[in-house]
């Protein structure tokens, strides 16, 4: 069976709903602008993509952003915060709460009209409460017009990198795009992303023939990878990181920006959540003793919400249902110390 259940308007249709209004437009265009120049280089901040796994509940979430705004004030002069608002899951079985646009109660079943209203409320929102646009996962690319004047960061996750749309997409997009690594790891496949991210391309979006320019903000996130016994195998060493770079260096062709954030949660840390706080340590270390590392290293992806860990269903305020996240103490310390060692 294949049931034609609900029509879906149109992204214009949603965006002519709830607009973004020219105050928080040009709020967004300022953030958009310096998360680029880390990207490229033109600035030596950091950028920290930083919150939870998945954005399950508006208020949490608000209160969440509020809170890394007012951070963001005291960390500005050296980092680039970003906070994750991701909408989308991917399942690693294909089954469970799949985000807040299939979800917008995740206890209830699947409203996609209802779950478009309450992403694009909670992303203009959240721009508003704190001056921050925000990152999600574009987990299915034909759905990224429905977020695409409100996001500061796009991931494409590490079950998705291989995929042809995923890679066509991004190559439009004007925004630093993050390629994870994909789940075996491999960083030849990591690369070939990047390149057809970075290409322009021609192809079928919609209901179009679309052309791109190819996206030169396009770049690696190294999350960790899993061997062929399920095992959790970090990737986040001096020597993968290197590897990424000489992948950069050796690209026929050319690669724009060599750039890598590192994902301290998933797969580096085993979603031992605390292990974040180490992972990102270790990372800051090592820029001090090696030029090309720091020179690449552009900044982290941490998994972080108000209360620490996660749970099965939604019953306390601010605390993961999908990835366990650290809290917000940590969160804040851990914050300002990159920014002393950035
Ligand atoms: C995530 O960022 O929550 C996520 C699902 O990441 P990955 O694609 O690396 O598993
Ligand atoms: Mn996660």
């Amino acid at each position: 069976m294949f049931e034609k259940q609900n029509l879906i308007p149109s992204a214009e249709e949603f965006v002519a709903e709830c607009p973004l209004p020219a105050r928080l437009a040009a709020v967004k265009a300022e953030r958009d602008a310096l998360a680029r120049d880390v990207i490229a280089g033109r600035s030596n901040k950091l950028l920290v993509v930083v919150g939870p796994c998945s954005a399950h509940e508006s208020a949490p979430v608000l209160e969440y952003v509020r809170r890394l705004g007012e951070l963001n004030e005291r960390v500005k002069e050296k980092l680039v915060l970003v906070p994750r608002i991701y909408t989308n899951k991917p399942r690693t079985k294909g089954v469970g709460y799949k985000g807040m646009f299939s979800q917008p109660d995740p206890e209830h079943g699947e409203d996609i009209v209802k779950g478009i209203r309450t992403i694009r409320k909670l992303l203009l929102d959240a721009i508003a409460e704190s001056g921050l646009s925000a990152a999600d996962e574009m987990l299915y690319p034909e759905n990224y017009a429905y977020v695409q004047d409100l996001l500061t960061y796009v991931a494409v996750g590490a079950r998705s990198s291989e995929n042809q749309m995923h890679r066509l997409v991004s190559s439009g997009i004007e925004l630093p795009v993050g390629v994870k690594n994909p789940m075996s790891g491999s960083i030849p496949v990591l690369i070939n992303s990047i390149f057809a991210a970075q290409s322009p391309q021609v192809f079928k979006y919609q209901n179009y023939q679309v052309r791109t320019s190819g996206n030169p903000y396009a770049h690696a996130v190294l999350r960790g990878r899993v061997d062929n016994y399920g095992n959790d195998i970090p990737n986040y060493h001096y020597e993968t990181v290197m590897q990424v770079l000489d992948g950069y260096k050796n690209a026929e062709g050319g690669l724009s920006h060599p750039a890598v954030i590192i994902d301290a949660n998933h797969s580096n840390s085993g979603k031992r959540f605390k292990q974040q706080i180490r992972i990102v340590e270790e990372v800051l270390q090592n820029r001090i003793y090696d030029a090309d590392f720091k020179r690449i290293v552009k900044g982290f992806m941490i998994e972080s919400f108000l209360v620490e860990g996660c749970q099965k269903h939604d019953e306390v305020f601010g605390k993961s249902i999908t990835d366990p996240c650290l809290g917000w103490e940590d969160t804040e310390r851990l914050i300002l110390d990159i920014a002393e060692k950035a």
